[in-house]
């Protein structure tokens, strides 16, 4: 089975990306812009993996949650920018890079993928770009315009993700989901 692991985002979320994602595509020729129960921030790219490896994947991450007891947090993505190959493009939107809180996810993906490695589950690893993809193999005659935006994202569970295609639709099923902490509450 394709699984990755990856943050998902509640329905308000999804819908101001959709915005974004919206006015990418209007000043497109075409595309393949994501669906928005696709919106995700992929934090290891597993891939082709055996099911038997499954419940491996899911105490790991829940081994994660726990050592390294980290609460939820939040990530401010600010940031719209496009990969190229050949002449189609991939938007995204990312945080900042010199936000503090991208160096939390990436601890989170290194005691992951540290797990992985030491059980033996490939992974892709290659240097770690935290975006969310908003539409792919984008065409356009004009330079795509986009005003500023702040989509302030809480980053609260970890999801184990499985990808396939179904009938020609890619769909993501959330097979297994760990919680971070919440903010302890001060009690007086
Ligand atoms: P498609 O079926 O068109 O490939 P997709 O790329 O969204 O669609 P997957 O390839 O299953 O679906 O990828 C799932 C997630 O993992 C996506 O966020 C994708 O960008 C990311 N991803 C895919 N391949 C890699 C890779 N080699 N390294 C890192 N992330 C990857
Ligand atoms: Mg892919």
């Amino acid at each position: 089975m394709r699984l990755f692991i990856a943050v998902n985002f509640d329905e308000a979320i999804k819908s101001r990306l959709v915005q974004i994602r919206d006015r990418i595509s209007a000043q497109a020729l075409r595309g393949n812009f994501s669906r928005p129960e696709n919106l995700h921030l992929t934090l290891v790219f597993l891939g082709e993996t055996p099911a038997g490896k499954v419940p491996a994947i899911c105490s790991i991450m829940t081994d994660t949650q726990r050592t390294l007891f980290l609460h939820e947090f939040t990530l401010d993505f600010t940031h719209t920018g496009c990969f190229r190959h050949s002449n189609r493009e991939l938007w995204w939107i990312a945080a900042e890079k010199t936000d503090p809180a991208l160096g939390v996810l990436a601890e989170l993906r290194r005691r992951l993928t540290g797990g992985l490695l030491a059980e033996g589950i490939a992974f892709d690893n290659r240097p770690f770009n935290a975006h969310i993809t908003l539409g792919r193999e984008i065409k356009h005659t004009s330079p795509i315009v986009l005003p500023g935006e702040k989509i302030t994202a809480p980053i609260n569970r970890i999801c184990l993700m499985k990808s396939e295609h179904i009938g020609g639709v890619l769909v993501y099923t959330e097979i297994f989901a760990v919680d971070l902490k919440r903010e302890a509450i001060n009690v007086p």
